[in-house]
């Protein structure tokens, strides 16, 4: 089955094959003839499925279709739990609704920059992207009216309900026009999920990708046994003996994030922080400088284990554990994304060792764990 059996208009199989994507991915074989068909879909899936893609190129081909509204209003609203997820999502509308004879115009919106701007941008357009906070505080000051949405789109479901913002999304909700397609993702289907599935979704289509296990099996998974003080210099000698391209480590704390960033920097290697104490700005920086490979090494807390796309990540390091383990397993899918191989590797401390076991219970997976002897 190729793009264009699926339904999906020649100017936009263009842009895929420019961007070599060979086939469709299953998700997409799914998921793109039901959006097009304007079916409700509940799409049990986590990134590096194809998901963005899946739902970006169908929505793109029926709006289309449909008139651009005026005075404040949009065609299709995006709802999603972090910004970095909200810009992402904005960068692949981008890049494909460019290539569309039509103008489409898609904005993301989130809090921790200035209102104002996103208040003026709000005019004629599309597909707005939003994270809850802000969409309230937009919908509030009467930036924008959601009484004509044709399709909304909850992203990353889960975590939008795990982070508390329950309340938030009964506020847009009760917003939105009764008649409208309702598309659901979430990376794993749970009680608060399936609440909010039957509260909006009307007969959906119902997908699931077990990505998450065929991710888990491509991956290669190591550890070091490593006392607590030695996790540094064992860090930095992973660093430089191995040839990675990048490497992103995570920690567990916005502390240790920062001073693991900071020790690196200081032994010569170039690294940055990134944690939801920094602003919006040095976030986004640091995480454009990593994509585009400028920067070697990312330090990261958990804000990032989810939802955020870096093609070809050879490595991630787990310089401390994650609490859950579904942490470990969104931490780890950031390498062996789609059908790339990459490796994982854990420094634990004498104090990590029982809960590492529960994470390989829980992930019905071993983990070898290797000495440190004669590397530092
Ligand atoms: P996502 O799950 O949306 O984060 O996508 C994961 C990665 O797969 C992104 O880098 C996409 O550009 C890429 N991708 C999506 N669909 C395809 C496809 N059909 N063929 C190859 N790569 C794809």
């Amino acid at each position: 089955m190729t793009f264009l059996q699926l339904g999906l208009p020649e100017e936009l199989v263009v842009v895929i094959e420019k961007e070599g994507y060979e086939r469709p991915y299953p998700i997409q074989l799914e998921t793109i003839p039901a959006i097009i068909a304007g079916k409700d879909l509940l799409g049990i899936a986590k990134t590096g499925s194809g998901k963005t893609a899946s739902f970006v190129l169908p929505i793109l081909t029926n709006i289309r279709k449909r008139k651009t509204l005026k005075n404040r209003h949009v065609n299709v609203l995006v709802v999603v739990p972090t910004r970095e997820l909200a810009i992402q999502i904005e960068t692949v509308f981008k890049l494909f609704s460019r290539s569309l004879p039509e103008k489409i115009k898609t904005l993301a919106v989130y809090g921790g920059v200035s209102i104002n701007p996103q208040m003026i941008a709000l005019q004629n357009v599309n597909v707005l992207i939003a994270t809850p906070g802000r969409l309230i505080e937009l919908l509030e000051s009467k930036s924008v009216h959601l009484d004509q949405v044709e399709t909304l789109l909850l992203d990353e479901a889960d975590k939008l309900l795990n982070l508390g913002f329950k309340k938030e999304m009964d506020s847009i909700i009760r917003c939105l026009p009764t008649k409208r397609q309702n598309l659901l993702f979430s990376a794993t289907l749970n009680e608060e999920v399936d609440n909010i599935s039957q509260l909006i979704l009307n007969e959906p289509i119902v997908i699931k990708i077990g990505v998450e296990e065929n991710d888990i099996d491509a991956i290669i998974q190591k550890a070091f046994a490593v006392e607590e003080a030695k996790k540094g210099p064992l860090l930095r000698y992973l660093i430089t003996e191995k040839d990675w391209k990048q490497v992103l480590v995570f920690t567990s704390s916005v502390y240790k994030a920062d001073s693991v960033a900071d020790k690196l920097r200081k032994n010569g290697i170039e690294a940055t922080a990134i944690h939801s104490k920094k602003s919006q700005l040095a976030r986004n920086m640091a995480l454009e400088k990593f994509k585009s490979g400028e920067l070697k090494v990312l330090v990261a807390t958990d804000l990032l284990s989810r939802g955020i796309d870096i093609i070809e990540l050879p490595v991630v390091i787990n310089y401390e554990l994650p609490r859950s383990p579904k942490d470990y397993v969104h931490r780890i899918g950031r390498t062996g994304r789609a059908d790339k191989s990459g490796e994982a590797i854990s420094l634990i401390s004498p104090d990590e060792e029982h809960h590492f076991k529960v994470i390989q219970k829980k992930m019905k997976k071993v983990v070898e764990t290797l000495s440190i002897e004669g590397l530092i």
